[in-house]
C-alpha cells in the first residue's frame, strides 16, 4: 500500500488551493449572514474542471479517479472557507451528476452532463420528504403512468440547490405497497409545468448553499425521463447514496487543516501568564487530538477511495468513514473555538462558521445514526 501522492496529484493539490485561496474567498461573513450562493464562483470552479471531477472526459469531466477526486476536495476545502459553495457542489455533483452517469441513457447523459461540467446546469436531489427522511422509501410523492409519461403528485424538503436548480434528480412511487421496489426517479427539469420551489430555507450553517421544498403537482414528466428501469429507484438512490456519503467529507479535511494551523499558530503567539498559551498541556494536547482527528479521517477516506478506485465493494468503509469523518469535523470545530477563547465565538474570526457548517454533517447523506446501522448490517446484525 503506497500512501504518497503522485506528482500529479501533488501539483492539483497546489493549483487548486491557491486557485480557491484567490478566488472563492470574497464577502463571506457578508454572504453567510444574506444567504448569498456565489453562482460566479460556481463557474470558476467549473473552469478548473471542479463541477464534473469524476465525470469522464466524454463527457466534458476531469475523469478524475477516486483517490484524486478526494484530494482536489480536499485541497478546495483547504483553500475555499465558503463551506456552503462546496456543500452545493457536492450536492450537484455525488446526487445529480454521478447516477446520471451511472444510470443514464446515452441521451440523457449527453442532455444534462456537459451542460453540468461546464458550471451552466446545476442539480438537485429530491428525496427526502416532510414524513419521510431516515425512512426514505416511506416517501409518499406518486408518480402514475399515462400513456408515455407520468404524473407526479408530492411535496419533497430540504432540498439542497433547489432556488438554482436546473433539474432535480426526483423519487416517486408508482405502488406503495411495494415499498422500495414501487420507487422511480425522474430527472425533472426546472420549468416542466407543475413543479414549484418553495421559498429558501433559513438555516443554522451552510447558509450559502441554497435550500428549499419542492412540490410536484400534476407535474408531466415524459417516460424517457425515468433514471433507470421502472421500478429501479431504490437501486438508483442506494448507489447514490453510497457514492455521496464516500465523498461528500472530503472536503471537511481541508476545512480542518486549515482550522488546525491556524490554531497551532495562534497557540504559538497568544500569550497568557506570561507564556504563549501552547504551553499549557490542556491547550496542545487539544491541539493533538484535532491533529489525530485529522490524520484518522483523511486514512478512512483516502483507504476507500483506493477500494473505490479498486472496483471493491466499500459499503462498510463508507459508512464508516462517513460517521467518523462527520464526528471528527463537529468536534474539531469545537476545539478550534475553545482554543481562540473569546475570539473563537466571535463572526469576524469565522471559526464559528465552520462549526456551524459542520453540524449539519451528521445530518445529511444519512444521519450518524443511519451510518452505525448501516455498518451494522454489514457486520451481519439487523
Ligand atoms: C444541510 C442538509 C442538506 C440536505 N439536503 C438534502 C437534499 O438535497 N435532498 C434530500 O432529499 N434531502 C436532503 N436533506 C435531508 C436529509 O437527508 C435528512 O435530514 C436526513 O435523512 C434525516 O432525516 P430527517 O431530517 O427527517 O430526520 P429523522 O429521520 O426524523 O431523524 C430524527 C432523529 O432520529 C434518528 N433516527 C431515525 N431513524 C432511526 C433509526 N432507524 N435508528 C436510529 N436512529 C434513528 C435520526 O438519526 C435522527 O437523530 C438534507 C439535510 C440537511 C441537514
Amino acid at each position: 500500500m503506497d500512501f504518497g501522492l503522485t506528482e500529479e496529484q501533488t501539483a492539483l493539490r497546489e493549483s487548486i488551493e491557491q486557485f480557491a485561496q484567490a478566488r472563492l474567498n470574497d464577502n463571506l461573513v457578508d454572504n453567510d449572514k444574506a444567504g448569498v450562493f456565489a453562482r460566479e464562483n460556481w463557474r470558476e470552479c467549473a473552469k478548473i474542471g471542479l463541477v464534473g471531477l469524476p465525470i469522464p472526459e466524454a463527457y466534458g469531466g476531469s475523469q478524475a479517479d477516486a483517490v484524486t477526486t478526494m484530494v482536489a476536495l480536499e485541497a478546495l476545502g483547504y483553500g475555499c472557507r465558503d463551506n456552503g459553495l462546496i456543500f452545493s457542489l457536492n450536492a450537484h455533483l455525488w446526487a445529480g451528476a454521478s447516477p446520471i452517469l451511472r444510470f443514464g441513457t446515452e441521451e440523457q447523459r449527453r442532455r444534462y452532463l456537459p451542460a453540468m461540467c461546464a458550471g451552466e446546469m446545476i442539480a438537485a436531489h429530491g428525496m427526502s420528504e416532510p414524513g419521510s427522511g431516515s425512512d426514505a422509501y416511506a416517501l409518499t410523492t406518486t408518480a402514475v403512468r399515462d400513456g408515455d409519461r407520468y404524473l407526479v403528485n408530492g411535496s419533497k424538503t430540504f432540498i439542497t440547490n433547489a432556488p438554482v436548480a436546473d433539474v432535480f434528480l426526483v423519487f416517486a412511487t408508482t405502488d406503495r405497497r411495494r415499498g422500495f421496489a414501487g420507487v422511480n426517479a425522474f430527472l425533472v427539469d426546472s420549468d416542466t409545468p407543475g413543479l414549484t420551489v418553495g421559498e429558501p430555507t433559513d438555516k443554522m450553517g451552510l447558509r450559502t448553499s441554497p435550500m428549499a421544498d419542492v412540490h410536484l403537482d400534476g407535474c408531466a414528466v415524459p417516460a424517457s425521463c425515468r433514471l433507470g428501469p421502472e421500478g429501479g429507484g431504490s437501486a438508483v438512490f442506494n448507489w447514490t447514496m453510497e457514492r455521496e456519503r464516500s465523498f461528500i467529507l472530503a472536503a471537511a479535511l481541508g476545512t480542518m487543516r486549515r482550522d488546525l494551523e491556524r490554531c497551532v499558530e495562534h497557540a504559538r503567539t497568544r500569550r497568557q501568564f506570561g507564556k504563549p498559551i501552547g504551553s499549557f498541556q490542556a491547550v496542545s494536547h487539544r491541539l493533538v487530538d484535532m491533529r489525530l482527528r485529522l490524520d484518522a479521517s483523511r486514512l478512512l477516506l483516502y483507504r476507500l477511495g483506493w477500494s473505490i478506485d479498486r472496483g471493491q465493494p466499500a459499503g462498510l468503509e463508507a459508512a464508516l468513514a462517513k460517521l467518523s469523518v462527520s464526528e471528527n469535523f463537529v468536534q474539531s470545530g469545537l476545539d478550534a473555538i475553545q482554543v481562540h477563547g473569546g475570539y473563537g465565538f466571535m463572526t469576524e474570526y469565522e471559526l464559528e462558521r465552520d462549526l456551524r457548517d459542520s453540524v449539519a454533517s451528521r445530518l445529511y447523506s444519512g444521519t450518524s445514526e443511519v451510518q452505525r446501522n448501516l455498518a451494522a448490517r454489514q457486520l451481519g446484525l439487523s
